[in-house]
């Protein structure tokens, strides 16, 4: 299978070398217009600026088959903007200047709640599914998840707040594992789609 990673705007090299060390440089493919799209069996979303990635994936053309492909259950790893993106809602911001999201994962966000601007927060984690379970977590504008509703489950912790939440194949982090080096939360998501295709 080839793991592909939106390649569009964000931190895509680091999610490039994450997924790489997991499944082999080969079987990673950059996504930056729809036929890209047509030959990967999972897709990691990367953090940068939602609104900026909304845009390009409009003006790319990759939002209709996107959309489409997520529907039918296409695995995707989202992180940070990511999360964002696959919201089934976001509050409201201030500003207003909220993106469109595949509403794909059943939990609600709060845009630019962890890390102040231009700076990033970290501390530990509890990852369910990882052993050990603690995960150096790195926050930077980092969407809050306010609410997780029925059809999602949380997986990871800061404390008593969620900040992992999956839904089948569907996985959607508030911090950016591909700035630690630490690979394990990687390779858990695509390891578990091992049988699946
Ligand atoms: N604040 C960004 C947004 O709203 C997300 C930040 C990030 O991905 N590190 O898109």
């Amino acid at each position: 299978m080839n793991v592909g990673i939106l390649a569009l705007q964000g931190d895509v090299p680091e999610h490039r070398a994450a997924a790489a060390s997991v499944v082999g440089a080969s079987h990673v493919a950059l996504v930056r217009e729809p036929r890209q799209l047509e030959g990967v069996g999972a897709l990691f979303l990367p953090g940068g600026e939602s609104t900026t990635i909304a845009r390009l994936l409009q003006d790319s053309g990759l939002w209709d088959p996107l959309a489409d492909r997520l529907r039918e259950g296409l695995p995707i790893f989202a992180t940070c903007a990511g999360l964002i993106l696959i919201a089934r809602d976001l509050e409201k911001s201030p500003s207003g200047a909220d993106p469109p999201t595949f509403g794909v994962l059943d939990v609600l966000v709060r845009r630019n709640d962890y890390g102040p601007q231009g700076e990033s927060c970290e501390t530990e984690l509890e990852v369910t599914g990882l052993k050990p379970s603690s995960f150096r977590g790195v926050f930077i504008r980092s969407p809050r998840i306010l609410a997780v509703g029925p059809q999602a489950t949380p997986f990871a912790h800061r404390g008593a707040e969620v900040v992992g939440v999956r839904a089948g194949a569907t996985w959607g982090l508030a911090f950016h594992p591909e700035l630690t080096g630490d690979r394990r939360l990687h390779a858990l998501f695509l390891h578990s789609l091992r049988g699946q295709r």
